[in-house]
């Protein structure tokens, strides 16, 4: 099992060390995972700093990788929050890292966070998701530094009276443009967690993802803490199956390799 998106103390939002992270991840079977830390530049909330020290996360990481050698692959990967304006400056600083996978994420619409609501403050559900998916097909035309988007359909965490097979000619678009430029998107087990119906995206976005030719998917918890690690996986492996995905794919200096899930 492969568990492609957790946080550790790396990440503003997450205190736990990432030693009892990977403790964590052997302790459920998991066999490789990657570290997925948060740099969100110009977040609206000053309070929380969402970036981290390049230098150390690596040497960390080579020291974790030594230590638990023969117990669990460690890849190291981060999850940008991207926004229109800062699409230039995202490239200048992965040009200068070397990453084995990135995660392209949208926390931030109109400059405002979804995590404080303050989005729907003024505009209705559909206004409001509308603008945070057509920012987002902005940043897949205008940025192409990553492997795959997260948590695609994230607005629905924040308003979940969105129903199923909403915007789905935006997110049609979106596909459209990340699909042949080699990029996927991730099962994030986080919504099941959050008392949602399903995980991120919702199973009618994941089908039509499928329809549009999308073959590139990885599955991750977004763990912040050890016990949320590979959390509803067995369920989320069989409902990829059911809507025809074949494999899970890992990445390794940003290349995907293909994991038939039948084998998981
Ligand atoms: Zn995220
Ligand atoms: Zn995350």
């Amino acid at each position: 099992m492969f568990d492609y998106h957790m946080h550790s103390s790396f990440s503003g939002d997450c205190t736990v060390d990432m030693e009892e992270m990977v403790k964590g991840a052997i302790a459920k079977g998991v066999s490789e995972i990657c570290f997925t830390e948060h740099i969100d530049y110009d977040y609206p909330d000053d309070s929380i700093e969402f970036d981290f020290d390049k230098q150390k996360y690596d040497e960390r990481i080579i020291e974790l990788r030594r230590k638990y050698e023969g117990q669990i692959r460690i890849k190291k990967g981060v999850e940008i929050g991207v926004q229109p304006h800062l699409l230039e400056r995202y490239d200048g600083m992965l040009k200068e890292e070397s990453f084995d996978f990135i995660i392209c994420s949208m926390h931030t619409v109109d400059r405002k966070g979804l995590h404080y609501g303050d989005l729907f403050k003024g505009s209705t559900v559909e206004e409001a998701s509308l603008k945070y998916y057509n920012e987002l097909l902005h940043c897949v035309k205008n940025f192409t530094n990553y492997s795959i988007l997260g948590h695609v359909d994230l607005i629905k965490r924040y308003a979940p009276e969105v129903l199923e097979n909403d915007f789905h000619d935006v997110l049609r678009e979106i596909f459209n443009v990340i699909i042949p430029a080699g990029k996927g998107i991730e099962l994030n087990t986080s919504g099941v967690r959050y008392g949602l119906p399903n995980g991120l995206p919702s199973d009618d976005v994941l089908k039509l993802y499928k329809e549009c030719g999308g073959e590139i998917i990885t599955l991750g918890s977004d763990a912040h803490k050890p016990e949320q690690i590979a959390f509803d996986f067995k369920e989320s492996l069989e409902l990829l199956q059911s809507i025809g995905f074949r494999y899970i794919a890992t990445f390794e200096g940003l290349k995907p390799t293909f994991h038939s899930i039948d084998r998981l």
